[in-house]
């Protein structure tokens, strides 16, 4: 079986093409700057070289279209004809409350993500758009909406509301929602698969640390709590997100600053965060560089965002009760050494007994614990189109 997985962004295009009985991707790539002069796709035959190719793309559908040439091309092509494609898998970032759990994409099914755009304005158009693209192109083929949203929907409601008057959830939908939730789905699963723990019967703390970061509380299987809320930008400290802060500080930074509501939230989504900190990188590589070499901004951006990460961790152990195993995923958290070990360094409480020589490994399964330490401690790494892709073949066989 193979199904493509298309992930949709304002001005750009991921794909991958994923043969599911092998469990691996054909291909990928990306077309980016949409919209623009000029555009690029970048595109990967599965074990082969990266082929790019400049060409002005003036909307998703003709980036759908490139897309589709790559994949069928004589030469860095791997398939024949569109017919090989069993069905498409699209991320969608918000389902809002409409939406506990993946689904076909039917027309009621795209009028329900519609009324989710409010939620994610950058987002949910990108991903219609793309979902749009795909219909006109691929006519027959099944589709299935994942949702970014949908695995914390089983949050209960001490968990997802704020401390604000409830009309305002009434009338405006406005409470915690959390992201990355194929990811947080797939690697809790994981988590357990590969640690042999019984997931109807497990405490698992997953720890989502890339450019965006969360993490998640997961009880026996379900998400109970998880850091981001009613946007991707509340939580951990982040590439460039500030993560919580006080909300006085907007009314606060407005007045002194001269700037509007727009300028505020845009300097806490982008300016800020280990970025805004450091003022060397939103990229971990790039701050370990600098602490290595003494800088004090990258180190106290590094030690605000691993303060903030235990902190979570805690907060969610008490959540649950305990905790039996503590997943790192995503780019920092499958690659970052040192960033896993200061979080760990913290946790000596909780009985964990951690092996810094096991630590020095990126991006592969690893059990980072000793055997006898009370709580595991691993890294799994994320593979959210793979996870993607099995969500669309289990609703395509219902
Ligand atoms: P997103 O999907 O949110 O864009 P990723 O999960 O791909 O993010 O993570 C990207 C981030 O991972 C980079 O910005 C960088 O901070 C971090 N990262 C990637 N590789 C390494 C590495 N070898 N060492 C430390 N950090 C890394």
């Amino acid at each position: 079986m193979k199904i493509l997985v298309i992930n949709c962004g304002s001005s750009s295009l991921k794909y991958q093409l994923i043969d599911f009985n092998t469990k691996t991707a054909l291909a990928k790539g990306i077309c980016e700057r949409i919209g623009q002069e000029m555009g690029d796709i970048k595109h990967t035959p599965g074990d082969g070289e990266k082929v790019v190719k400049e060409v002005a793309m003036k909307d998703h559908e003709v980036a759908m279209q490139m897309v589709i040439e790559a994949l069928t091309d004589k030469e860095y092509g791997v398939i024949k004809s569109l017919d090989e494609i069993d069905a498409v898998g699209h991320r969608v970032v918000h389902g809002g409350e409409k939406f506990a759990n993946s689904t076909i994409i039917s027309d009621e099914v795209i009028a329900a993500i519609e009324e989710c755009n409010e939620l994610a304005p950058l987002h949910n158009p990108a991903n219609l758009i793309g979902i749009r693209a795909c219909q006109k192109l691929m006519g027959g083929v099944p589709m299935v909406g994942v949702f970014d949203t949908a695995f914390h929907q089983t949050m209960p409601p001490k968990a997802y509301l704020y401390g604000i008057p409830t009309e305002y959830y009434d009338k405006y939908g406005i409470r915690k929602y959390g992201f990355h939730g194929t990811s947080h789905d797939y690697v809790s699963k994981r988590t357990a698969e590969y640690l042999g723990l019984p997931l109807e019967n497990s405490k698992i703390i997953v720890c989502h640390l890339g450019n965006g970061a969360s993490i998640s509380a997961v009880l026996n299987g379900k998400s109970i709590d998880t850091s981001m809320g009613f946007t991707p930008l509340s939580g951990l400290v982040m590439g460039t997100r500030s993560g919580d802060i006080d909300p006085s500080i907007i009314e606060f930074i407005a007045k002194k600053e001269n700037k509007s509501l727009d300028e505020v939230m845009n300097l806490l989504n982008k300016e800020s965060g280990v970025w805004g900190m450091s003022k060397v990188s939103s990229d971990f590589r790039d701050i370990n560089d600098a602490m290595d070499e003494g800088n004090e901004q990258a180190q106290i951006a590094f030690d605000v965002f691993v303060y903030r990460v235990v902190k979570y961790i805690g907060g969610y152990v008490a959540a649950m009760n305990g905790v039996d195993a503590i997943a790192f995923t995503a780019g920092v958290g499958e690659n970052d050494w040192r960033v896993r070990e200061d979080v760990c360094s913290y946790l000596g409480y909780l009985g964990i007994t951690f092996e810094k020589e096991k630590n020095m490994v990126k991006g592969k399964e690893t059990i980072l614990s000793t055997p006898d330490s009370k709580v595991k401690v691993c890294i799994i790494p994320t593979n959210e189109e793979l996870a993607i892709a099995r969500e669309t073949v289990a609703l395509i066989k219902k």
